[in-house]
């Protein structure tokens, strides 16, 4: 293992206090089973006061780390100081890996080299000629959104000029195609809110009222984009964040606001697009009752990491700059701490809903997907009669009878909406009123989770 020894006073060192090192003396010196180490590794198992023994692993590359299978939140616990102490007594003897250390070793790896990539980045951007070229690049880009920004505004000018009655304004080809240069124009942000329009459909009775809402939050982005050159810092990265610029998540995790503690993982919401699919997890901060929603990209279905709702996990959030603060990133690897409950009384009624709306949207007027948590509410279809078909829309219903309207998750290729998203949640809330998790968007709400 390593090249430098061990030494007991290296394993009292790391010990989070004296006590624990006085333990795991003493387990170093219980019989341990499948005790084993490699040049890469020590690992071991120790019968414990749990059913099963304990699983105790060492990755004793570089900077040692830690894993074992107890309840234990100290880190290292007593039986890793314990299995490093017989490492340090000479009682470990060569030997092959077992497969759940070569896998652990395998995905620390893995990790390890996915945090590492954009700080290489930087550090090879360090050469004059790479952060001058950089600067360019990043003018150009400013000049090519700006355009964009502008294009979008006189489209949408032409659109208030000639009435969204004009039948080409009627055709989602003319929204997909004002998509795709706000795509050439490096605007993803402004394409996916032009997209959105593209899914409405038009012979829906609500399509032009809610066309028109969605044209105005796009209209004050577009406007406040045009000056984002002299808005305080803050809110020209929350303007900046909402056309499509990305921030590298390496300079987001050194200067991004930290939160640390106790999350619950309160649902996922995905993304289907042409050649990147996103997932959403939103995290519930339950100290401060903040939320935070962690981004992952993938190019199939398969994302690396899971966080099952309801699920707890201890770990440090960073929140990207901006305004509204709701993008976050985990500045390392959480611990997950198994299944929790959401804190008694959590959850806000229509009335407090709107007010948090009002909040936020003083703050950056064109935000949509505010998180809420909405309590003692039911979901049920609401059947009229639309022509010839029959259309079902879904309702959000309170205690005292009062209804928001509710939506599946949309789908930026236009798809339409699969009703049976909505069927999972009438049946969840079809006996007892349940607490609600989804996006809001100032009109509807996309529930993510239901938790009763
Ligand atoms: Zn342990």
């Amino acid at each position: 293992m390593g090249s430098k020894q061990l030494t007991r006073e290296d394993v009292k060192a790391l010990a989070p206090d004296s006590k624990a090192f006085v333990v795991s003396e003493a387990i170093a010196s219980e019989p341990w089973l499948e005790l084993g180490r490699s040049d890469r590794a020590l690992w071991g198992k120790f019968s414990g006061s749990g059913k099963a023994p304990y699983r105790v692993m060492v990755d004793a590359r570089d900077e040692l780390a830690y894993k074992c299978s107890c309840p234990s939140r100290k880190l290292p616990c007593k039986h890793t100081l314990g299995l490093l102490l017989t490492e340090v007594d000479g009682k470990t003897t060569d030997a092959k890996e077992p497969d759940d250390v070569v896998k652990w070793l395998d995905a620390r790896d893995k990790r390890a080299k996915k945090r590492q990539e954009p700080k290489d980045a930087t550090s090879t951007a360090r050469s004059e000629k790479a952060v001058a070229a950089a600067k360019a690049r990043a003018k150009k880009r400013d000049q090519n959104v700006a355009d964009g920004v502008e294009t979008l505004l006189n489209a949408l000018d032409d659109v208030a000029r000639l009435g969204l009655n004009t039948a080409q304004f009627r055709e989602p080809k003319f929204w997909k195609d004002l998509a795709k240069r706000m795509v050439d124009f490096q605007a993803p942000g402004l394409a996916n809110r032009v997209l959105e329009i593209a899914a409405l459909d038009s012979a829906d009775k609500n399509w032009n009222e809610t066309v028109l809402r969605k044209i105005g939050l796009l209209t004050l982005l577009l406007e406040a984009a045009k000056r984002v050159e002299n808005v305080p810092e803050d809110l020209a990265a929350e303007i900046r964040y909402a056309l499509g610029y990305t921030f590298q998540e390496s300079s987001v995790v050194e200067t991004g606001e930290r939160l640390e503690g106790e999350w619950l993982a309160l649902g996922r919401g995905l993304v289907f697009g042409r050649a990147i699919n996103t997932a959403r997890d939103w995290f519930y901060h339950i100290e401060t009752g903040r939320f935070a929603r962690y981004l992952q990209y993938s190019r199939n279905k398969e994302f690396d990491e899971t966080y099952p709702t309801l699920n707890g996990y201890v770990g440090a959030m960073r929140y990207w700059h901006g305004v509204v603060k709701m993008r976050a990133t985990w500045e390392s690897t959480p611990k997950s701490i198994g299944r929790r409950a959401l804190p008694d009384g959590v959850g806000d009624t229509f009335q407090q809903l709107v007010e948090k709306t009002v909040q936020t949207r003083s703050n950056a007027p064109w935000t949509t997907a505010i998180p809420t948590l909405l309590k003692d509410v039911v979901v049920r279809p609401n059947v009229e009669r639309c022509g010839k078909t029959l259309a079902t829309q879904w309702l959000v219903i309170d205690s005292d009878g009062r209804a928001i309207p509710a939506v599946a998750p949309g789908n930026v290729q236009g798809e339409p909406r699969k009703n049976n998203f909505m069927q999972d949640f009438f049946e969840a809330s079809y006996d007892a009123a349940v607490t609600l998790f989804g996006e809001w968007d100032g009109q509807t709400l996309t529930p993510l989770s239901a938790i009763s």
